[in-house]
């Protein structure tokens, strides 16, 4: 059964200008767009969406970092979504990260990796409520 995600394309690769080609890298994974929106983020939004991580040393970078310039938030479907864009998303360090996957081809660093995935169900029901209202969604 198709399954939903959530994504941001970063700050950092939406500057880069990358936005297109990793959406085109999506689409060649086989995930369809179920909405989709350009934003800023402001810093108090971002520490509520990255909340799990408030207690990590790099927390304030990682907020400051995540309301510093345009995002693209969306929601995605596929079978096995959540896995499969973490997959294809490859590890947060894009040092780590598998030749071929988007962090691996586009990210900067362990902080300005371009993508956002979420990690499990629970999660990605929450992430996509945070950004999009049910009649967005449909
Ligand atoms: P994301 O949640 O953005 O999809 P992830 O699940 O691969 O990434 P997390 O451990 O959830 O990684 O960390 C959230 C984000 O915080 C990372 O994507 C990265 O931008 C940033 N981050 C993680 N670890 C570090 C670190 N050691 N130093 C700086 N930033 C970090
Ligand atoms: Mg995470």
């Amino acid at each position: 059964m198709a399954q939903r995600t959530f994504s941001i394309l970063k700050p950092d690769a939406v500057r880069a200008g990358q936005t297109a080609a990793i959406l085109a890298e999506l689409q060649k994974a086989g995930f369809t767009i179920v909405a989709i929106k350009k934003m800023v983020l402001s810093k108090p939004q971002a520490q509520g969406f990255y909340a799990v991580h408030a207690k990590r040393p790099f927390f304030d970078s990682l907020t400051t970092f995540m309301s510093s310039g345009s995002i693209v938030a969306m929601v995605l479907e596929k079978e096995n979504a959540i896995a499969d864009l973490r997959k294809a998303m490859g590890a947060t360090n894009p040092a780590d990260a598998e030749p071929g996957t988007i962090r691996k081809k586009f990210a900067r660093s362990i902080e300005e990796n371009a993508i956002h995935g979420s990690d499990g169900e629970e999660t990605a029901a929450f992430e996509i409520g945070y950004f999009f209202a049910g009649h967005e969604l449909i």
